[in-house]
């Protein structure tokens, strides 16, 4: 069922049109990344600034600000590769649990407006601890991508 007749528009003032939108220039490879998986409608690259290592966003291709600019059925999807990721993110980085986060909107502290979720590793070491966002290395990620992509595949 499509999610039409939507009264509020939610405010992003990171908004921009598909051809200046950050996601959308990965996902054409305009813009460098980490990929861990990408299909004909889904992708999911490794955040630059990780809350911990393994730290993935899941996107659906088509550019949408909000879970409310995609269908039901497009929301599924992207949960259940979302789901089906973290088994290999959580992995790859020998985690104990993980987080999915899904902000809409700028209230929501979305930075990038092109419908993402975070699907972010922890460790029982840092059950309670504040997270901070990280920096690491082109190469330290694309070194990370590739154990994250052979244990997924390893799991198929
Ligand atoms: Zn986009």
């Amino acid at each position: 069922m499509e999610q039409q007749g939507v009264a509020k528009k939610i405010f992003n003032s990171a908004s921009a049109r598909p051809e200046d939108c950050v996601f959308c220039k990965i996902i054409e490879r305009r813009l460098p990344s980490a990929i861990v998986y990408e299909d004909s409608d889904y992708i999911a690259f490794l955040d630059k600034a990780p809350f911990s290592e393994g730290h993935t966003l899941v996107c659906p291709k088509k550019h949408g600000e909000t879970v409310w600019d995609m269908s039901e059925n497009e929301i599924g999807g992207l949960f259940k590769l979302a789901a089906r990721l973290s088994k290999a993110i959580v992995s790859a980085v020998n985690a104990d649990g993980f987080r999915f986060v899904q902000n809409n909107g700028e209230a929501a502290n979305q930075v990038v407006a092109h419908v993402h979720v975070h699907t972010i590793p922890v460790k029982l070491s840092d059950k309670g601890k504040w997270m901070d966002r990280k920096t690491i290395s082109s190469q330290e990620m694309e070194t990370l991508a590739q154990r994250i992509r052979s244990e997924f595949k390893s799991m198929l």
